[in-house]
């Protein structure tokens, strides 16, 4: 959009990663945004994360890379084991060559550095306990309601960065996720200064589930899920799934350590979703858009890079509706590989013998350097550009109790 015409009023649904994130990115291309979390306070569950470099990119054209790599651990390598021997089958380098880090790290501490840098943001207004409801697009605007008699809004741009769960998706009528019967079982061990918490990032594969160890709280603790088939029974979700008692020593003391691990049962958007919806004024991003099981650890990775893309999209064309198509073109075809990725890693983690013997054999032989280069177009991928010479417009309120979702102006 040029600088001189009129300002979309741009709404964000849900203040996760990517809403955050989202907000951020347009704040620096010079947009106001408003953002409505339906929560009444932003607390993470304690679970960690691992944010490759292509994700990091972003926080770095944000100016957050500092503050991340004060909270998080940097990764020269994953170390892929065997579950039950725990020896070493292959070390994958995840480091970049422009030294952007690659980085584990507790959720909590992303949202805060996140929050921080919200806080201080005027071009960013935050709505806490703004449940949006009865999400309804129309020719140039959409519409939306607030639950518990607040109000109704209308914004140019509506971006559902609303979860897996997303209530714009499920108002829009389209298909939702599907449980993929898998269920991740997530748990943080304090280890101040014990060996586990230098050990690094570790995936210990076998049969039909895997485990993933890494440190977090600048190496103050560890993160560890355990994934494996969802299981049957009353409390069959709360405990420790089961197959995992005759794998690695190592592993066994981090379970044995673990106290109540969180059931996390995992789903997977439709690959056919849109991201672009509505005549180009619904746009999803994150796991509303394309939630996939974490088997890459890229979906919060996706998410980021989903909002720097939207950004700078509206930052270059002056119709939402064209803004929307080039962030879908451009999406697209990323997030298909990544899922195509998440599928590979799927089959070759959980292969049993004798398929597992040609896995580890391919895997050892593989040079550092080719196995490094199997990932580049995953991990190379750098942020946009976020340009910051845009004027903003604070968050009005509208006649009749109706809210303006970001700005005073409309688009033509
Ligand atoms: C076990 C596990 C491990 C993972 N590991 C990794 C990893 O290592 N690396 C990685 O990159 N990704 C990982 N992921 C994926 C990552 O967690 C998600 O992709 C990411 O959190 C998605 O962020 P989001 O902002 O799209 O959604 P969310 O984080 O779900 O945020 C959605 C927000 O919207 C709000 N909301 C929902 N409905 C409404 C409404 N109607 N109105 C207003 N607000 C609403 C919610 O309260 C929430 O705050 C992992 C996932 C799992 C399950």
């Amino acid at each position: 959009m040029s600088h001189d015409q009129s300002i979309p009023a741009i709404v964000i649904a849900g203040g996760g990663i990517a809403g955050l994130t989202a907000a951020l990115c347009l704040a620096r291309v010079g947009l106001a945004s408003t953002i409505y979390e339906r929560a009444s306070e932003l607390s993470e569950v304690g679970a960690g994360l691992q944010l490759s470099p292509n994700a990091l990119s972003v926080m770095d054209r944000l100016g957050l890379l500092p503050a991340l790599q004060e909270v998080g651990v940097a990764a020269n390598h994953v170390s892929l084991k065997h579950g039950a021997s725990g020896r070493t089958i292959a070390e994958v380098p995840v480091h970049a060559g422009d030294g952007t880090p690659y980085l584990s790290l507790h959720r909590a501490d992303l949202q805060a550095v996140l929050l921080q840098a919200v806080a201080c943001e005027p071009k960013i207004s935050l709505r806490l306990g703004a449940e949006i409801v009865g999400v309804r697009p129309g020719e140039d605007a959409v519409d939306f309601g607030l639950a518990n008699g607040g109000g109704t809004v209308v914004a140019d741009i509506l971006i559902a960065a609303d979860g897996v769960r997303s209530t714009v998706v499920r108002q829009l009528g389209l298909a939702p996720a599907a449980p993929t019967g898998t269920t991740a079982w997530r748990t943080t061990i304090e280890t101040e200064g014990e060996a586990g918490s230098v050990a690094g990032i570790r995936a210990w594969l076998g049969p039909k589930r895997h485990a993933i160890a890494y440190p977090i709280r600048a190496g103050r603790a560890v993160n560890l899920v355990l994934i494996a088939r969802s299981e049957e029974g009353p409390d069959a979700a709360s405990r420790v799934p089961a197959g995992f008692s005759h794998w690695d020593e190592q592993l066994l003391r981090l379970i044995g350590r673990a106290s109540a691990p969180t059931p996390w049962p995992l789903f997977g958007a439709p690959a056919s979703r849109a991201f672009a919806l509505g005549n180009g004024r619904i746009v999803l991003v994150g796991d509303a858009a394309h939630a996939m099981a974490p088997y890459a650890a890229q979906g919060a990775g996706m998410a980021i890079e989903d909002v720097a893309v939207l950004a700078d999209a509206v930052a270059r064309t002056n119709a939402p509706r064209a803004a929307a198509e080039r962030y879908e073109a451009e999406r697209r075809p990323r997030i298909d590989k990544v899922r195509k990725r998440v599928g590979f890693h799927r089959f070759v983690y959980h292969l049993a013998p004798p398929f597992s013997l040609g896995r580890d054999m391919a895997l050892a032989l593989r040079p550092r350097d080719a196995l490094r280069a199997d990932l580049a177009w995953l991990y190379d991928w750098r942020a946009p550009v976020l340009a910051t010479d845009r004027p903003g417009v604070a968050g009005i309120d509208g006649p009749d109790g109706t809210e303006r979702g970001a700005a005073s102006d409309r688009l033509p």
